[in-house]
């Protein structure tokens, strides 16, 4: 083989890092892609691609920044968990977003799932009961130019009544069964995604709300989330 020819591989794999920006989070990030969700089975581009090209590593405390894209959930502080990355995906891909749709997420915690709802669709509303919480993830989600989230803290319990209804309502913390006043806030149509039961032993539930209003659930397997805490009466 020729000189010229021998070094043809070396200088493609090096044209494709500087391609890609030659950053290591960046080429992370496309291996969790690849061997985490797509190789689970996610398949919806849309939400492969965002989950490509958002920083999750910016979205957990300093000190974890290197686990941020490992196969598994990290601590974030006052007992909430950034989800695992394929959970994120499934949820994601469940909800089946679109752009001109407006989504409710119930525990908005580090903000990342938020973050990529943002790139999915028209509007993103949050709650997070954990007044710290809330105000280090709009930092975080304003620092990074996503600007079409707005975080309140409050009690996901009552959902969002003043922007109801919404196209999709996404739960990351776990009630005991899903709010009634949630599933009210559903437009006919929509679709709710939520981890349910008790400590443990949750699953995670896909509800649709026909055009007719109609509801069906069904359970798409077993979850482990943080409980939904009940809020002040
Ligand atoms: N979606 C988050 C993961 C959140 S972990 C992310 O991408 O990082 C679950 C979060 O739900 C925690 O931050 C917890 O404080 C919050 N939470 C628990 N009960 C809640 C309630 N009743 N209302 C709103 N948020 C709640």
């Amino acid at each position: 083989m020729g000189r010229s020819l021998r070094w043809f591989p070396a200088c493609m794999i090096l044209a494709a890092r500087l391609l890609a920006g030659d950053d290591p989070q960046t080429l992370l990030r496309e291996r969790m892609v690849s061997e985490q969700i797509q190789g689970r089975g996610i398949r919806n581009p849309a939400v492969l691609k965002v989950m490509r090209a958002t920083p999750r590593h910016l979205f957990v405390p300093p000190g974890m920044r290197d686990l941020a894209y490992e196969d598994h959930p990290l601590p974030i502080g006052h007992g909430a968990t950034i989800s695992q990355p394929f959970i994120v995906g499934l949820m994601t891909e469940l909800l089946m977003p679109a752009k001109n749709q407006r989504v409710l997420e119930i525990g908005t915690g580090s903000g990342y799932q938020a973050a990529i709802l943002a790139q999915l669709v028209a509007e993103v509303y949050t709650i997070e009961i954990v007044p710290e919480l809330a105000q280090s993830a709009a930092r975080t989600l304003r620092d990074l130019g996503y600007t079409n989230v707005t975080v309140d803290q409050g009690d996901g319990y009552k959902g969002w009544p003043e922007k109801a209804p919404f196209d999709g309502i996404l739960l990351t913390a776990a009630p005991l069964d899903i709010p009634a006043t949630l599933i009210q806030q559903l437009s006919n149509g929509g679709r709710l995604v939520a981890p349910v039961g008790a400590l443990w032993n949750q699953e995670l539930v896909l509800l649709e709300k026909g055009a007719d209003g109609r509801i069906q659930r069904r359970s798409v397997g077993g979850v482990s989330f943080v409980p939904m805490r009940p809020g002040a009466k």
